[in-house]
């Protein structure tokens, strides 16, 4: 989508330092971090949401990224959360299929932060 912000990110249009990328998937911190390590994986390819018929490939991509991240970062060690927000009842601000990856703090279990 030639207007999506995530589509310019992931394909280099927006120059951003990308903590992981590959041929399908790339990730990199979010702008405005509500947690000390704060991730998006999102595809290189434009998808609405998890359930816009995102190939399997891709998702599996998208989970090596956050195997990824999360060594990198050392919150494999300690816990992370992952959440993907899908629609206007969970907010989605970003209609393009993104995997907020969070940790590096003890995150409350009752609040989506993300
Ligand atoms: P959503 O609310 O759609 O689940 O999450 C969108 C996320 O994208 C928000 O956490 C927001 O801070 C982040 N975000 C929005 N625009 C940009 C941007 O241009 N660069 C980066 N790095 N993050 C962004
Ligand atoms: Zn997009």
């Amino acid at each position: 989508m030639s207007d999506c912000i995530f589509c310019k990110i992931a394909n280099g249009e927006i120059p951003t330092e990308l903590v992981y990328q590959d041929d399908l998937v790339a990730a990199f911190k979010d702008a405005n971090p509500l947690t000390p390590v704060h991730i998006l994986v999102v595809p290189k390819k434009h998808y609405e949401n998890v359930v816009d018929g995102v190939p399997a490939e891709v998702l599996a991509a998208m989970v090596h990224a956050i195997d990824v991240v999360t060594k990198e970062t050392g919150i494999d060690k300690t816990g992370f959360r992952c959440i993907t927000n899908t629609g206007d009842d969970a907010g989605q601000s970003v209609h393009h299929f993104h995997i907020h990856v969070m940790g590096g703090r003890k995150l409350d279990p009752n609040a989506g932060e993300g």
